[in-house]
């Protein structure tokens, strides 16, 4: 059992982690930096320690300084939350060999999931289906390369293995484009990434963006908690998500899930995860594995009642996982919006002060934030402030909820998006049916930004 567990995040997440903590009886350390004095969790927590400037890369991405930070206070486990270092197997490693119990995989399962080729081919070897494409980088011969891209079909996309954030990607729709993108695609890759290794995928045209949350125990355990629909994305970021995906049938649903139940068996996994896939003409293509929770974790929370970080907390304390597949049970259903500090119709950024905020509430309604009355938000990290969560027994009922509860929330200061799904997305037609594609949202948008 975990005694102490330092918390290497900031804002609604590590809200969210020091909440599961105190609930479990586990003493907290808040890490911060200059920036970040006024945060909720730096005042609830048990201890707070600065860990340096606001500058990311000087604080929340500064392994000696956690780790330094965990050795005084005498900490016996890290929390990475999501972003930053969540999915560094240097930072897991190095949380290992200084004697602290790291919340999340092994280092070496980060690792293999963090280089896109080598998860698609554990991916392949466990049975979980994948998107057709070149089985491996693409090498320096051209010939073999244009015979491999034909043999797939256009359009094809080629992808950075070492990609992430949307970033390293690039759709060609004609063969002779294809050797110029790999080149001009790799040589991206080698500097955001300092790796040039490239690959190539079928481009789906229509698919929607559905994931599989599993917990495992790394103790030959593993369950899965059903599925989400992350499907309303802008530049490949999330913006609303749902759980369960609707109009999926009920048989390829259970067959992806137990899939992925038997790959996280298969390679030993530890911890939450979750396995995204695209969605298309009732196929499942896996596209890559996140090693850490999500911002979306709260979704399958509300419709399975399971909380996902106290999991994660007894797993890396050494237990079992507290639950078996028999007895997870999905109910209604649930959606979430993230709220974040920026303009609703340019969407650039928009730090500030909030004068004022009141949060919706009733029924159904969960709000996981970390702001308040008063509190300034830093223009120096994400502007993700914060997530209004839904439930109901179906899912009008979620939706009419979420439709309330934007209603009802008052962000004064600074400029929100909450306009934007108050106004655009949770009045959309064909959002409110369902089943729509990842491309719905900008071409919504590039339609009201025509007008
Ligand atoms: P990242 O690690 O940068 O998030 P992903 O591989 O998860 O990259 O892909 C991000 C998004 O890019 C997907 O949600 C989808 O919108 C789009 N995408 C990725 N691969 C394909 C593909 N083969 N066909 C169509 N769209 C894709």
């Amino acid at each position: 059992m975990l005694e102490k567990v330092l918390i290497a995040n900031r804002g609604e997440i590590a809200l969210r982690i020091l909440r599961a903590c105190r609930e479990m009886g586990i003493r907290t350390v808040a890490v911060y930096s200059k920036a970040d004095r006024d945060l909720m969790h730096v005042r609830l927590a048990d201890e707070a320690v600065c860990i340096g400037p606001a500058s990311p890369t000087e604080s929340y991405l500064n392994i000696p300084s956690l780790i330094s930070a965990a050795e005084v206070t005498d900490a016996n486990a890290i929390h990475p939350g999501y972003g930053f270092l969540a999915e560094n197997a240097d930072f897991a490693e190095s949380v290992e060999r200084s004697g602290f119990k790291f919340v999340g995989p092994r280092p070496d399962t980060i690792r293999l999931m963090g280089n896109k080729v080598s998860a698609i081919e554990a991916m392949k070897k466990a049975g979980v289906p994948t998107v057709p494409g070149s089985n491996g980088p693409v090498g320096d011969n051209a010939d073999d390369t244009l015979r491999t891209a034909r043999e797939i079909g256009y359009p094809i996309i080629i992808k950075a293995a070492a990609g992430g954030g949307g970033r390293g990607m690039r759709v060609v729709e004609s063969e002779h484009q294809l050797l110029n993108a790999i080149t001009v695609t790799r040589s991206e890759s080698k500097n955001a990434f300092g790796d040039d290794t490239v690959y190539m995928e079928k481009f789906l045209q229509h698919p929607r963006h559905v994931e599989i949350q599993v917990l495992a125990d790394g103790q030959g355990n593993a369950i899965h908690l059903g599925d989400r629909d992350c499907s309303l994305q802008r530049r490949h970021q999330k913006v609303v998500e749902e759980a369960p995906a609707p109009g999926i049938p009920d048989d390829i649903r259970k067959q992806v899930a137990e899939s992925c139940v038997n790959a996280c068996i298969e390679i030993g996994y530890r911890g939450a995860g979750t396995f995204e896939f695209l969605y298309e003409n009732g196929q499942f293509f896996f596209i890559e594995m996140n090693t850490r929770v999500q911002v979306e974790h709260p979704v399958t929370e509300m419709i399975s009642g399971v909380d996902i970080v106290k999991e994660q907390l007894r797993i890396a304390g050494g237990e079992k996982l507290s639950i078996t597949q028999d007895q997870v049970r999905l109910e209604g259903h649930a959606m979430e919006v993230r709220v974040n500090a920026e303009d609703p119709v340019s969407f650039a950024p928009c730090p500030g002060k909030i004068t004022y905020f009141h949060a919706p509430g009733g029924n159904g309604i969960r709000v996981d934030s970390h702001i308040y009355s008063g509190y300034t938000v830093p223009p120096y990290y994400d502007s993700l402030i914060g997530k209004i969560i839904t439930w109901g027994p179906t899912r009008e009922v979620a939706f009419a909820r979420m439709r309330n509860a934007l209603e009802e929330v008052v962000v004064e200061g600074i400029k929100t998006n909450i306009p934007l799904h108050r106004d655009r997305i949770f009045r959309d037609k064909a959002f409110a049916k369902g089943c729509v594609d990842i491309h719905h949202l900008e071409q919504k948008l590039r339609g009201i930004n025509s007008k």
